[in-house]
């Protein structure tokens, strides 16, 4: 018979059954696991059992129907309970209540169901006001059973009993349900079963329907949006976990909270949460009563507060994490009810996981592989300036300060709900969701907007929590901010902000600001972040360079932990404003005389930047590559020279024949260059064949800056690289070029500069005939933006407009092909070019450059792959380090 059920004494039984503990983990979920476990540690957990994720699977496949034998598992497991605990279910005269909550696998907040106080009815109510000598906590009690079952087991809107307690409150003059008077409560039972007819009287009922309710919410709309944003599987199911009830709503000696073992936000190691004297749970994370920070129980309640900080290091030390616990004291006794790993902001967690270490209860590969390439991102985006917040405060539009829940500045549109949020973004608009609180309805919206705001909710509310997992910055808790959602208004004071107005908000401070303040990017040498990232760097394999095209570009990429520039694109650095022209006359030219004029030009210009580049990465690669212009990108449009033709025709006051010839001669020239593929046209090294005078111009810029930077006293190691080739010819003959300027240059300086010529690979004809390529090309570098152009032959440009997302949706391609790098098909042509090149020239250095080198996962199949390094945009190289460490850890 299939062993459905355990309690909370049998972990040892099922970490023996299912082997490891991520395999209890799966078979109890996290919180039904953690609860054994800490059960096992001796920690005080009221007793209870927990239902297998393997038995909500069972009914799910059977139709919704209970699989054999379960039930009688569960009586068992409940006289179990019984025993421990000296209580009796369903028995007046000395009731047992029981928690039914759910547990999968991976925690998720909030998305599916939970019942209290199961095991109350009329007569039980009756004897439990007599036993505890608290009638009101008696009807209190019962009044939030019908409720919950109402809504969570029948489905039943909220609507109805908010407004019976609503019509209460009023009527007794009170402004919180836990001031109800006991027979206001007596009423309120009944009022509520008259509109929750099925309502089951019977205990053993109630349990059975609340255990289906919480296997059906699995399949639940909420929980499948859930999932599908956070990547978790849908075949995991979920346990149920059935708890005796203690209760922190019993008196003044009783209260309830949660608590982090360290700040969830800014990772500083001291238990951070929060708690509310006489309350239960759902009160503390409904933010509707001021909850008291947790330091302030070491005053309320000294005893119980220095075994929780006892609990909470224990807990951290044994599962080597920042716990996440929800507690509660009833009577003066604590009780841990769950502890989880805790939810965290990417400050956080990479703060946390480098003091771990320092504490000396990880290792560096742990604290390493805690952190994603994501949560590194998050260094990389933008901030509030001091000054603008500054200005900002000083002009008057800081509207509302509030709890700082989730960091990073977010500017957006206010929108009251999340329907209209993911409208707006949809149409492209930034927007900003403003709710009094977020519910897990709202998840949709949330993930749509830029940032979060809302007016109650505390630090563990849904909306920080959520906002926390998936990096948007948060305000919750405005106590002060006015939101009225039929007006869709919001104010604070007299001041108003409507739907559609922009507010920036700042979620490290909690500030929220009217307009929209400009932002920055925050500063890497966070000490946590470089220590973790330094550990990350002596890990990872593959090298880390930077595309960088100016001397700016490469001093950023230098302090993002650039070890070199993988890829200068010196056509950029012809787009600006006052080279264009020269650039436009030198691609005109009819002569070759001509263009030399222009690259005379253009050459001091480019020889000040490579010196640059060299000066700044001293001692490092810095691999540029010769011009590779799509033509179209460079020349004058025919039709504003058609314009300017036209003017010069009509004027007639002078004589314009010697323009009028010359522009002329520029239309022919444009119509000659026209290609309807210029992807595939006339780019790349076919233009340095054609027009050698090009390379040969680059080349000189480049020796000589070289041999300028070595006079200065830098280390200049350029290496010289041709893009677009197909043919080993095409190299021979550059590589001609280069070798005879460079010659030229150094006997001339009389220096000698160590360079390298080498390729770029980005076409299948490349990668399939890199031995013969590399003869002659001394280094490889894969153009991954191209090559994957021409293996899939669609277009980088114009794919995502219209067929290639589609594609990505309905799962014909499993990923972007121009983000993620295809294993098998751009992939495999990578292995036959690595093999083929190596075969020829042992140890040649290959890399990758395309927008793939900052991609996570590009850059473990660069791992893989055998590549020498990666290079990626200077704000990816802190990720790349990362996910070159992760691939390398992984590969160990
Ligand atoms: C590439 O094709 O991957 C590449 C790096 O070159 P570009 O994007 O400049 O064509
Ligand atoms: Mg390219």
């Amino acid at each position: 018979m299939t062993k459905w059920v355990y309690t909370f004494d049998e972990v040892s039984e099922a970490e023996a059954l299912v082997g490891d503990w991520d395999s209890v983990r799966g078979l109890l979920g996290g919180k039904g696991a953690n609860l054994a476990d800490m059960t096992r540690l001796g920690v005080p957990v009221p007793p209870g059992f927990t239902v297998t994720t393997e038995a909500c699977n069972a009914y799910t496949d059977a139709g919704l129907t209970v699989p054999e034998g379960m039930w009688d598992q569960v009586r068992s497991a409940l006289d179990h309970v019984e025993e421990k605990t000296g209580k009796k279910f369903g028995d007046p005269k000395n009731p047992l209540l029981v928690s039914c909550r759910s547990g999968a696998k991976f925690s998720m907040p909030g998305m599916m169901d939970t019942v209290l106080d199961i095991g109350l009815n009329h007569e039980v109510a009756a004897e439990l006001a007599e036993i505890s000598g608290d009638a009101h906590f008696a009807y209190d009690s019962y009044r939030r059973l019908i409720q919950m079952f109402g809504s969570v087991v029948l489905g039943n809107p909220d609507e109805p009993y908010e407004e019976i307690l609503e019509e209460f409150r009023a009527k007794t003059g009170v402004a919180t349900d836990a001031e109800l008077p006991t027979d206001a409560l007596k009423d309120i039972v009944e009022r509520f079963l008259e509109i929750t007819p099925r309502f089951p009287s019977d205990p053993d009922e109630q349990l059975k329907l609340a255990v289906e309710a919480v296997f059906k919410s699995w399949s639940g709309k909420r929980a499948v949006d859930y999932r599908n944003a956070s990547n978790i599987a849908h075949d995991l199911g979920t346990a149920v976990n059935v708890q005796t009830m203690v209760f922190g709503n019993l008196g003044e000696d009783c209260l309830t909270g949660v608590a982090m073992s360290r700040h969830g936000a800014t990772g500083e190691n001291h238990i951070e949460g929060d708690y509310l004297f006489n309350a239960q749970g759902e009160d503390v994370v409904a933010g509707i009563r001021a909850t008291i920070p947790v330091g302030q129980m070491a005053t309320d309640m000294p005893k119980a507060f220095e075994e929780l900080q006892a609990i909470s290091d224990q807990l951290e030390l044994h599962y080597r994490d920042m716990q996440d616990m929800e507690f509660t004291v009833e009577n003066g006794k604590l009780w841990l009810l769950q502890t989880r790993d805790g939810k965290r902001t990417a400050q956080a967690a990479v703060r946390i996981a480098v003091e771990l270490v320092e504490e000396g209860k990880i290792s560096k590969e742990e604290a390493v592989m805690r952190v994603t390439p994501d949560q590194i991102d998050f260094f990389l985006h933008p901030q509030f300036s001091i000054e603008s917040r500054k200005e900002a405060k000083a002009a008057g539009n800081l509207l509302a300060e509030g709890l700082n829940v989730s960091p990073g500045a977010a500017v957006g549109m206010v929108a009251f709900d999340a329907d209209t949020a993911v409208d707006w973004a949809e149409a492209g608009k930034k927007v900003m969701l403003v709710r009094p609180e977020t519910k897990p309805d709202d998840v949709h919206g949330m993930l749509a907007a830029e940032g979060i705001v809302t007016s109650r909710g505390g630090r563990t509310s849904h909306a920080a929590l959520v906002a926390r997992q998936f990096g948007k910055p948060a305000v919750v808790g405005i106590a002060e901010l006015d939101i009225d959602l039929e007006g869709r208004t919001m104010s604070v004071g007299d001041r108003v902000v409507a739907e559609g107005d922009f507010v920036s908000i700042e979620g490290t401070s909690g500030e929220v600001f009217v307009g929209q303040l400009p932002t920055v990017i925050p500063d890497i040498n966070d000490r946590w972040l470089s220590t973790l990232l330094g550990w990350a760097d002596e890990f990872r394999r593959l090298r880390v360079l930077a595309n960088a095209d100016y001397p700016v570009d490469a001093k950023r990429a230098l302090e993002y932990g650039a070890e070199g520039i993988g890829l200068c694109r010196t056509e950029h650095m012809f787009f600006e404003a006052e080279r264009l022209p020269t650039v436009q006359r030198m691609i005109l030219a009819d002569t070759t005389e001509e263009r030399e004029e222009a690259l005379d030009i253009l050459m001091p210009m480019q020889r000040g930047d490579f010196r640059g580049l060299f000066e700044a990465m001293s001692g490092m690669p810095v691999i540029i590559r010769m011009i590779d212009p799509p033509l179209h990108e460079f020349l004058p449009a025919q039709g504003d020279l058609e314009h300017e033709l036209h003017d010069l025709e009509k004027d007639t006051a002078a004589s314009h024949d010697a323009e009028i010839k010359e522009i002329e001669r520029k239309i022919g020239r444009v119509e000659g260059l026209h290609e309807e593929n210029p992807m595939l046209g006339f780019r790349g090294v076919r233009l340095g064949i054609l027009m050698p005078e090009i390379p040969k111009m680059q080349a000189r810029a480049i020796i000589e800056a070289a041999c300028d930077a070595k006079e200065n006293g830098f280390d200049p190691k350029p290496e010289i690289m041709i893009p677009v080739s197909i043919h080993v010819k095409e190299i021979e003959r550059v590589k001609g070029f280069i070798v005879e300027v460079a010659n030229e240059v150094m006997a001339a300086r009389g220096i000698e500069v160590e360079y390298q010529v080498g390729t770029m690979v980005e076409t299948p004809r490349a990668a399939l005939t890199a031995g013969p390529l590399a003869r002659e090309a001394e280094f490889f570098s894969f153009g991954t933006n191209d090559l994957t152009q021409t293996t899939f032959a669609i277009s980088r440009d114009d794919a995502e407009k219209s067929f290639l997302i589609k594609y990505v949706e309905d799962g014909i391609l499993p990923v972007n092909p121009f983000q993620t790098l295809d294993r098998l098909g751009v992939g495999g042509l990578i292995k036959i070019a690595v093999e083929g090149g190596r075969a020829q020239r042992p140890g040649m250095e290959i890399g990758i450059c395309g927008e793939h080198g900052g991609d996570p996962e590009s850059v473990a199949l660069c791992h893989e792959f055998g590549l020498d390094y990666v290079s990626c945009s200077p704000f990816r190289v802190p990720v790349a380090r990362l996910a070159a460490a992760h691939a390398a850890i992984n590969d160990a």
